[in-house]
């Protein structure tokens, strides 16, 4: 067994299961960290139960870095020669064809693919044309300082909870937060993706100097885009607890609500600091997620 250098410096993770094929397990892919391609399989193997549920059998776009995190990156959509379909399966959506896995040889697997970030759709291969989760982005523009991202994410919780809807709120692993709504799986993506711009719509209206529901870079300045356009047919977000190819080796991590004030920054959890929190979570932040019964409303005009 070859054993990257650094990853024995970040903290003991789990062993990788024998019959994970990985080649170059000393690459490194977050150099400023020193994590290795072996350090990243160790990872997702210690918080598999934790990643899996929000990555499984769902449509999957894929950011690969097969030189690690500072080399060429892309953003993968399709099925690739050489994919070994045992572990990661080829799917149609309609017109679409995406990859999923359904197990933690399937994530490893993705690995050894230099995967560096898991961006699902918000609906699962059961029911790709039926969103079961809406994802709100917040995305500071310049000039926008860390409390009013958290504002914006309670103040969408507001909007949210205005409507009975539960919402849930994680780190992007970046700049922001990503405020996500489980739903069953009723109304369609036309459907999902106009409530969420109406959501966007009523903040922007009601606090116009904090928000913009307007992609345009001019409009942003200063203000929070309310990236509701996640929420579209064949748009993605970034996975709860996928790692980030970004500087620090970020993780999408979600928070409790009743936390979210303590949180410093978007980034702020990373692949060596995560592991270390998910054993003292007395529960975890999210726990409620899958038991949400909840549709998305048929008004958009109650506000
Ligand atoms: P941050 O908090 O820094 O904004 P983020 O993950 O929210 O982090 P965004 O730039 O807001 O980053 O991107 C939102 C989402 O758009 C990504 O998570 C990803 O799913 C999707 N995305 C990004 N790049 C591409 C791409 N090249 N092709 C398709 N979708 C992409
Ligand atoms: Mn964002
Ligand atoms: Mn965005």
């Amino acid at each position: 067994e070859t054993v990257g250098h650094a990853s024995q410096v970040a903290s003991p993770m789990a062993t990788i299961p024998e019959d994970a094929y990985l080649t170059h397990p000393d690459r490194v892919l977050w150099e400023d960290e020193g994590i290795t391609k072996l350090g990243l399989a160790e990872f997702y193997t210690e918080i598999a139960d934790w990643i899996l549920p929000h990555i499984v059998n769902r449509p999957l776009s894929l950011l690969r870095c097969p030189g690690g995190s500072q080399k060429e990156c892309f953003f993968q959509k399709h099925a690739w020669a050489g994919l070994d379909e045992d572990l990661i399966q080829r799917v149609r959506v309609g017109e679409d064809e995406a990859v999923a896995i359904q197990d933690l040889s399937g994530l490893l697997a993705l690995v050894q693919a230099g995967v560096l970030e898991i961006h699902p759709w918000g609906s699962t291969l059961k029911n790709p044309e039926k969103p079961d989760r809406l994802v709100f982005d917040l995305d500071p523009g310049e000039g926008v300082g860390w409390d009013a991202v958290v504002q914006g994410a309670n103040d969408v919780r507001d909007c949210l909870q205005d409507l009975d809807l539960v919402s849930f709120v994680k780190t992007s692993g970046g700049k922001g937060l990503h405020v996500v709504v489980p739903l069953h799986p009723k109304a369609s993506w036309d459907e999902a993706k106009a409530f969420a711009a109406g959501v966007a719509a009523a903040m922007t209206k009601a606090s116009p100097s904090l928000y913009t529901d307007t992609m345009a870079k001019r409009a942003r300045t200063g203000r929070i885009f309310i990236d509701y356009l996640r929420n579209g047919r064949g748009a993605t977000a970034v996975a709860a607890y996928s790692t980030r190819a970004r500087a620090g080796a970020p993780v999408s991590t979600p928070v409790a609500w009743e936390e979210l004030s303590t949180i410093r920054s978007g980034n702020q959890y990373r692949i060596s600091n995560l592991a270390g929190r998910l054993p003292h979570l007395q529960n975890d932040p999210w726990s409620e997620f899958g038991n949400i019964d909840q549709v998305v409303p048929k008004t958009k005009r109650r506000r």
